[in-house]
């Protein structure tokens, strides 16, 4: 296994590896870069199928929560951590307070949070062996879903302004891919504004539930690609926008919460060949960590809910100042984001 040489290692200022004999804790560190401040980024337990892939994971992860948060505007840098083993038989409290013990060495340099396999109940055993963990429940800013969805709310404003130069979302259509946590406060929230809702889920109970509550249409999982509107909002899962969903999309904007949305880079490129607007997902579902963040307040003020949320809103000219300079710059979306971030931590080391 390399580290140094290998694709997604991009300068990483330092990576660490734990372990715990009593607990079996096996657990990667990375943390991408502090310019802007301490590694602010979750922490994942997955059974991984070799150490390698860990490795990867967490050099990838980490280096893209340095963007995400230079975008965001917040005064952190990028990390992530990640716990191999399965988390259902896996995870006991001892574990991840043996994590938290790992976090505690690095003195703040990393600040944890959760992630996949990982709960706000585990940040509170975190909590008590180090004070650099973010998404408490209790004084804390809680459940990061309300937040997302905020965002993706403002960050579908904000496309629809650009693409469709138009500031009401009355009588707008909106596909919805998933109706989980974000999903399914993203729809209430566009519900509220008047806008027509297409609705798929592999749950068949969220559907219905978002046909009575809404009046949205149903459609099932695959026929969802080929709906006529004007937003597709991804709320499941990654890599949906790929070589066999792209040319059937009957869109303007793709704006959604889930991560990793482009199956590959190129697909950025061929969304704006055929004029649809992608905002990207990792500025548009930055509600979170954005949230979580404010948990860090100005000194001693401790967490409040109006600013982090008037933060969140932000998002709404992060994108516009994106889709600009992509215009300007005539690049992709989301090679616009990635630029602009970048001038942010680096410009941040002049400074
Ligand atoms: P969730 O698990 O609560 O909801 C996902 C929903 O998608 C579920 O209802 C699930 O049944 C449905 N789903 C799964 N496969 C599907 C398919 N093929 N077609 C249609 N629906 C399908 O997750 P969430 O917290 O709402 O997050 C949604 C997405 O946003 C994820 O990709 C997540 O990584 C991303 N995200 C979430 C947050 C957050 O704060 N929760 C923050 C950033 C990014």
């Amino acid at each position: 296994m390399t580290v140094f040489s290998q694709q997604d290692f991009d300068g990483h200022e330092q990576v660490v590896f734990a372990s715990d004999a009593e607990t079996g804790l096996r657990a990667i560190i990375a943390i991408h870069n502090t310019v802007r401040g301490p590694a602010l980024g979750g922490c994942r337990m997955w059974a991984y199928a070799s150490e390698g892939d860990a490795v990867r994971d967490a050099l990838r992860l980490s280096r893209g929560m340095t963007y995400k948060n230079a975008l965001a505007d917040l005064p952190f840098g990028g990390g992530k951590s990640v716990i191999i083993g399965d988390a259902r038989s896996q995870k006991s409290p001892e574990l991840i307070a043996a994590m938290g013990r790992a976090v505690d060495r690095l003195a703040g340099r990393y600040i944890i949070a959760e992630d996949v396999g990982t709960s706000v109940e585990d940040m509170a055993v975190v909590r008590n062996v180090t004070r650099h963990v973010a998404g408490l429940k209790d004084g804390g800013s809680g459940d990061p879903s309300p937040a997302t969805a905020r965002g993706v709310f403002m960050g579908i404003r904000a496309a629809v302004d650009y693409r469709l130069r138009r500031n009401s979302l009355d009588g707008l259509r909106v596909v919805v891919q998933g109706l989980g946590h974000v999903g399914w406060d993203l729809c209430r929230q566009l519900a509220d504004e008047g806008v027509r809702l297409s609705v798929s889920d592999i749950r068949q109970d969220h559907v219905e539930r978002a046909v009575e509550t809404f009046g949205a249409a149903p459609i099932d999982t695959d026929s969802i690609f080929d709906v006529e509107a004007d937003v597709f909002a991804p709320c499941a899962l990654g890599a949906v926008i790929n070589d066999n969903t792209l040319p059937r999309l009957k869109v303007a904007v793709v704006a959604g919460s889930s991560n990793n949305q482009l199956a590959e880079d190129r697909h950025g490129a061929l969304l704006a060949e055929r004029g649809i607007l992608y905002a990207p997902d990792y500025v548009i579902n930055a509600g979170g960590v954005i949230n979580i963040s404010h948990e860090f307040g100005p000194s001693g003020t401790g967490y409040d809910r109006a600013t982090a949320f008037a933060h969140v809103d932000r998002i709404h000219d992060t994108l516009m100042t994106i889709f600009k300079r992509a215009d300007a710059d005539g690049v992709p979306t989301n090679v616009a984001a990635d630029r602009i971030a970048e001038e942010r931590f680096k410009l941040s080391r002049v400074a």
